[in-house]
């Protein structure tokens, strides 16, 4: 198991109301892969400890990590985080964790995101690193959320080129002025292969909510998709 870093919060910064990216200074940070997490562990005086997992939003630049924190209505940490610990204040992480759920940039096969929420957090991290890296590797992110408020990196999905270009945002409660597909929860239609992916298997990860990525994984698995094809993150 990995050991506890001690890490301090640099920025914050907000992507919806109720969600903000929170970059840290890890001292010693050993690097990670798009799609692995960390554990972070609160201290409080009297020692108590609580501890949650938070993906990793960006590759490390140097010893900084970028985490997204979606604020969880009565949660013990996320509002906490998100929303209460000062800019220098010290928290601990351990990482990078999960082997699994990840992309490495020497992959080429064909690359289907599905996020579903704040589940953007680590395939955000995946687009990243697939743009750092100059990957050539055919990638498309489809991405869900209730309402335009919702849209986290939005102008780097919405302005930017290559992998994010091919990114589709879909909205189930409400959509904005002039969008062509109505408010409605993802389909079998919104799950097509990345353009120049021809007959090559994908490579499809599902991110989000329980309920979310049960649904998205079963439409990819009713499309063909093979099982092992279709890697799947819970959060909560
Ligand atoms: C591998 C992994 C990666 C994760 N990455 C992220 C991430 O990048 N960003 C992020 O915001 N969260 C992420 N999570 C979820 C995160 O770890 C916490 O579960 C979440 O922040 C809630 O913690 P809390 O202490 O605020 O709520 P808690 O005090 O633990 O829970 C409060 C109540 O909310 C319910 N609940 C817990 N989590 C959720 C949830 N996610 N949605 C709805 N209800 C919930 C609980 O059942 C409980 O009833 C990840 C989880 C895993 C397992």
């Amino acid at each position: 198991m990995s050991a506890w870093h001690s890490a301090r919060l640099v920025g914050r910064r907000e992507q919806s109301r109720t969600g903000r990216t929170l970059l840290f200074d890890v001292p010693g940070w050993p690097g990670h892969l798009a799609g692995q997490h960390v554990d972070v562990r609160l201290s409080a005086d009297d020692g108590y400890r609580a501890v949650r997992s938070y993906s990793l939003a960006a590759p490390a630049r140097g010893t900084g990590i970028e985490l997204g924190v979606q604020t969880v209505p009565g949660g013990e940490v996320s509002p906490y985080l998100a929303h209460e610990l000062p800019v220098g204040a010290e928290v601990e992480v351990r990482g990078p964790l999960g082997g699994w759920f990840v992309w490495r940039p020497g992959q080429e096969d064909p690359v289907l995101l599905v996020a579903g929420g704040c589940g953007i957090v680590p395939l955000m991290g995946m687009v990243r690193s697939h743009r750092l890296e100059g990957s050539r590797a055919p990638m498309r992110l489809v991405y869900s959320v209730r309402d335009p408020g919702q849209v986290w990196y939005r102008e780097e999905l919405t302005t930017g080129t290559g992998a994010a270009a091919a990114s589709r945002i879909l909205y189930t409660r409400q959509a904005p002025p002039g969008s062509s597909r109505p408010p409605g929860h993802i389909g079998a239609g919104d799950l097509l292969p990345p353009e120049g992916a021809g007959r090559l298997p994908v490579l499809c990860f599902v991110c989000g909510p329980t309920g979310f990525v049960e649904h998205a994984a079963g439409l990819l698995s009713a499309a063909g998709h093979a099982p092992d094809r279709i890697r799947t993150e819970r959060f909560g």
